[in-house]
């Protein structure tokens, strides 16, 4: 029997039409304060974008499995993309980037290229350093066990800052709710020892989950491999820190520079110019405290 059928089977309640002391705890359970959970490996996606065949299921697996609204239904006459953007109601955006007038310009041996599609299934990076989780001010954000970046929308009081922070444009704030949602890389399926509803929908292993220092090394082996094979261009976006970013949790193989698939080429962490502005503001503070203190001193 597979692991989610193994699940869906729940004990019936003990003790006939009464309520036992075990049914009563499995009502008022739910409402107790948790214990918090103990660290456990870090968790991520690998996503390979040279195997994507664009064909959504991810998109559809995400929203089936989390129960998100549709996003309209609209024809956006750009390529096969109707989804647009990451949102609160879209957690997984399939971009679909047509390169034909550049490759047919470029086509070797004087003839046309035949072109090409570059297909790219985004996500919620799962920032190691997450900016998002910095500008919270409600403690809403939080890394959770797996070390995947988590809101809990409950404790969300929906004032955006989360969306300004992010430099990917995850995070949207939904219109039904208000509060801010982004993918929890199925934290609630990860618990239940299950892979991600989109990992485990794709059919390509386009999005591949597992432990991050695996899929590291993963990656970097498919990347020689792939340029072993010819393809030049091939490179890891995400998996190693840079000079303004720290490490994503969930990081890419493009065939393409960032920009072309709509990624910031150079992210930078706001919070790295804002040390800044926190330091000034409380410098300017001290002279008109000073001048205060000597004001009621000599007040005395
Ligand atoms: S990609 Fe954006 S929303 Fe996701 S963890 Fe990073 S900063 Fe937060
Ligand atoms: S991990 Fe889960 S929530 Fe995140 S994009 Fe995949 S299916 Fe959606
Ligand atoms: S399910 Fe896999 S192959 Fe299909 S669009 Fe998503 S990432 Fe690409």
């Amino acid at each position: 029997m597979s692991r989610e059928l193994e699940l869906t089977e729940v004990a019936p309640l003990p003790g006939g039409e009464s309520l036992t002391a075990e049914g009563l705890e499995r009502l008022i359970g739910p409402f107790r304060r948790g214990a918090v959970p103990e660290p456990a490996e870090e968790m991520g996606f690998y996503t390979d974008t040279s195997v994507c065949i664009g064909c959504k299921a991810c998109e559809v697996a995400c929203k089936q499995w989390n129960q998100l609204p549709a996003d309209g239904f609209t024809f956006s006459g750009n390529s096969y993309d109707n989804t647009g953007a990451l949102s609160a109601e879209s957690w997984r955006h399939v971009k679909f980037v047509e390169q034909f007038s550049v490759w047919e310009a470029g086509g070797g041996d004087g003839g046309a290229m035949p072109g090409r599609w570059l297909m790219m299934s985004d996500v919620c990076k799962h920032c190691v350093e997450a900016p998002c989780q910095h500008a919270c001010p409600t403690g809403a954000i939080i890394h959770n066990e797996f070390n995947n970046v988590y809101i809990q929308p409950d404790i969300c009081n929906g004032c955006a800052y989360c969306i300004a922070a992010c430099p990917f444009g995850v995070i949207t704030r939904s219109t039904l709710d208000n509060h801010a949602h982004k993918c929890t890389l199925c934290y609630d399926r990860q618990k239940d020892g299950l892979v991600p509803a989109c990992a485990k929908a794709c059919p390509t292993a386009s999005i591949q989950f597992g432990p991050v220092e695996e899929l590291r090394e993963r990656a970097r082996t498919r990347v020689e491999e792939l340029r072993r094979r010819g393809v030049a261009d091939a490179w890891l976006y995400g998996h190693e820190p840079t000079a303004g970013y720290s490490r994503l949790n969930a990081f890419y193989l493009l065939l393409d520079r960032a920009s072309v698939y709509g990624l910031p080429e150079a992210p930078r962490n706001p919070w790295l110019s804002m040390r800044g502005d926190y330091l000034r503001a409380v410098l300017s503070v001290l002279p008109p405290l000073a001048v205060l203190i000597t004001a009621l001193l000599r007040g005395r």
